[in-house]
């Protein structure tokens, strides 16, 4: 276990890319020993639910790193959940990162559990042995009428059962260390760790910025638009960048970093030498 906390986020291939890519991206990590991989899911297709089951287990079993199995709720009933818990189990996951997910256009929603916080609540009581974590956003969630609303909600999913949060992106840390700061006061006590996504590619950091609320201080804006024609000096000034941030962050004393791998080691590997001594093993 590292202090603070060094955790990583991979998602299965994509349907059409080969299935075997996933074990490039886990021998890449090799070596990097991060307290757990986390392992997104789909928008609640049964596919994803066994890809999502699969890779968990393979970064248990075969690589012998502790894993976070994700699961959205929106479009699933109970019964798809008890059938994913019991996927799990044999799959050896003991901690599940409890979701809502996004809508999908033209897809009805199942209409059995409205907030990742019902769902946490459901796997808290019928299956009390998974480790419950959830999601928190620096700046607010998109859908939040204010991040003290949005503060409100998160305070329900933790007496739901999450016992462990993992922030959405952000690359204003100081947004972060506010949003902390209004968490602990609002009573909210569970580790939180910081998200952090390398702003290595120009389009998808200004759309992901832009789809989650998320701001993108002027330095960012310089550095991506000084280098959005080069994509080797972007991805070292990326890699820069977060790496910076998680200096900052852990001189702030925050309880973990949760490093959004995007499927790309050798980025992951780049940040983790520029930073590994500040995390010790403990
Ligand atoms: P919720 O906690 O339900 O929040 C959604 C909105 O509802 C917020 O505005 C909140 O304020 C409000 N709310 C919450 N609870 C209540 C309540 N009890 N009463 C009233 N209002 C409430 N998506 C995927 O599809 N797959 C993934 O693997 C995935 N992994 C993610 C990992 C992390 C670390 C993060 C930060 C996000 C991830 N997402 C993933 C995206 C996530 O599903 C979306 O951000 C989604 O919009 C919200 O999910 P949530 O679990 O935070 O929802």
């Amino acid at each position: 276990m590292h202090s603070p906390i060094f955790s990583l986020e991979i998602f299965p291939p994509k349907r059409n890319a080969p299935v075997g890519t996933i074990y490039d991206t886990l021998d890449g990590l090799e070596g990097l020993n991060p307290d757990f991989i986390s392992v997104t899911y789909g928008t609640g297709k049964s596919s994803d639910r066994t890809a999502t089951a699969r890779i968990a287990h393979t970064v248990k079993k075969e690589y012998g790193i502790e894993t976070v199995a994700h699961l959205t709720a929106m479009y699933v009933t109970r019964d798809d959940v008890d059938q994913t818990l019991e996927m799990f189990r044999a799959a050896g996951v003991s901690s599940i990162l409890s979701l809502r997910g996004d809508e999908v256009e033209g897809r009805d929603p199942a209409g059995e559990f409205e907030h990742a916080s019902d769902l946490a609540a459901y796997i808290h009581e019928t299956a009390p042995e998974f480790k419950l974590y959830g999601a928190c956003y620096p700046e607010g969630h998109f859908e939040a009428r204010s991040l003290d609303d949005d503060i409100v909600n998160l305070q329900k999913k933790v007496n739901a059962g999450v016992t462990h949060l993992i922030s959405q992106l952000f690359y204003s840390t100081d947004a972060f260390l506010e949003f902390l700061e209004k968490a602990r006061t609002s009573g909210i006590e569970v580790p939180i760790e910081a998200g952090i996504m390398p702003p290595i590619l120009a389009k998808s950091t200004m759309r992901m910025a832009a789809k989650c609320g998320v701001e993108v201080p002027e330095k960012l804006q310089r550095i991506l638009e000084r280098w959005q024609g080069n994509r080797d000096a972007l991805q070292k000034a990326g890699i820069v960048y977060a790496s910076e941030q998680i200096n900052e962050l852990v001189a702030a004393g925050v309880d973990g970093v949760h490093l959004y791998s995007m499927n790309h080691p050798r980025v992951v590997r780049r940040i983790w030498n520029n930073v590994d001594t500040l995390f010790h093993e403990a």
